[in-house]
């Protein structure tokens, strides 16, 4: 384990804001991770679990614990049965894994392509695009119990996986080593959002899990900043899930409104509210704003603070509960001050 001291979260976390980390402890192994807590127990500080930074905000006042920085590699595929089984270290890019996949040709995760994080992120808010989403796939997932000090493994069940949402989202104690993935060799392209069906009657080639995961990346490209120029988290709200009886309410209010039938309700457009309730596509506030080429996403240029992206958040959360009634949900993270 190596320990470096005094670390700018701006250079941990995609949103490139916030102050900075008195610790930062690389991990390369499950003992990196019991000897990091180790030194946090023995310093009595806190501790916290980075991945690449890609959905958190960290705070501006920074951080005066130790952050984990999770960057166990390894990717290998095995075949059982039917499938295939694909093991990824938690520090390997999500990206890289579906490169893999869809370079052996194995189906399962070509429309969650372009997703910005390791394969340790992705379990924790169950990431999810274009229909697809991790728990499809997942078998098991490797975790370091931050309580016992043992590692052990979660099945599928264990993980309690939701919209974009799972046990790991509401607890700590369990920091992620490694995820096992079963991809398929037969498979067809799932096309059933509008941008895929358009990529499609354009002519786009659909016809394997390369061509799919290209041209999701592409579709991503034309709606997500660069990361290289601005900071962001990608989505900040997640869409909210209403009841059947209140989605008929919201629809009288707004018809044309957009809803999908989802675990547990009816799923809402959160981005559609901001841009045909509200009207906020483009909204600026300081150096932050809502993206103009998709609304649910804040974008943060350079001189933005944290603190700046969490008041233009709270301003959205306010105006949309004011006005529609909905109580947006963040999927972005808030990492602790302490
Ligand atoms: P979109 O296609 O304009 O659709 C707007 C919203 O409606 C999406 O958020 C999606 O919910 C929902 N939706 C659209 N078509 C649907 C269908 N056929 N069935 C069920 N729900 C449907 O959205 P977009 O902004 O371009 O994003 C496309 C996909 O990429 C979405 O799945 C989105 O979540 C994902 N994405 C996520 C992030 C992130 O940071 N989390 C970033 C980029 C893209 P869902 O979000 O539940 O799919």
């Amino acid at each position: 384990m190596t320990l470096a001291e005094q670390v700018p979260l701006s250079a941990l976390t995609t949103f490139k804001t916030g102050g900075t980390a008195r610790y930062v402890a690389e991990c390369r192994s499950a003992e990196d991770i019991a000897e990091a807590l180790a030194y946090a127990r023995e310093h009595a500080l806190p501790w916290y679990v980075l991945g690449e930074g890609s959905n958190v905000l960290a705070p501006d006042d920074g951080y005066a614990g130790v952050i984990l920085r999770i960057r166990i590699e390894g990717l290998s595929f095995a075949e059982e049965d039917e499938r295939m089984l694909a093991t990824a270290g938690a520090g390997v890019s999500w990206d890289t894994l579906v490169a893999a996949a869809a370079e052996r040709g194995f189906w399962g995760i070509e429309n969650l392509a372009g997703i910005p994080g390791t394969c340790g992120a992705a379990p924790v808010q169950n990431i999810g695009a274009y229909g697809s989403e991790l728990a499809d796939t997942l078998v098991s997932v490797d975790v370091f119990d931050t309580e016992s000090g043992e590692t052990r493994t979660l099945s599928r069940e264990d993980c309690a996986f939701g919209y974009r949402d799972s046990r790991f989202k509401r607890s700590t104690a369990l920091i992620i080593l490694r995820i096992t993935l079963a991809l398929r060799k037969d498979g067809a392209p799932q096309l059933a959002y509008k941008d895929l069906a358009a990529a499609k009657d354009a002519g786009v080639p659909l016809a394997t899990p390369g061509d799919v995961g290209a041209a999701v990346r592409e579709i991503r490209s034309r709606k997500f900043p660069p990361l290289a120029e601005y900071g962001t988290a990608g989505s900040f709200f997640k869409n909210p899930v209403v009841a059947a009886d209140a989605c008929a309410a919201l629809l009288e209010r707004y018809p044309g409104m957009p809803a999908y039938l989802a675990d547990g309700g009816i799923k809402l457009s959160t981005a559609w509210f901001l841009d045909n309730v509200l009207s906020l596509r483009g909204y600026r506030s300081g150096h932050t704003w809502l993206y103009e080429r998709q609304p649910l996403v804040i974008v943060a240029e350079a001189g933005a603070s944290s603190s700046e992206v969490d008041a233009l958040a709270r301003e959205v959360e306010a105006r949309m509960r004011e006005t529609t009634g909905i109580t947006l949900e963040r999927e972005v993270r808030m990492m602790p001050t302490m």
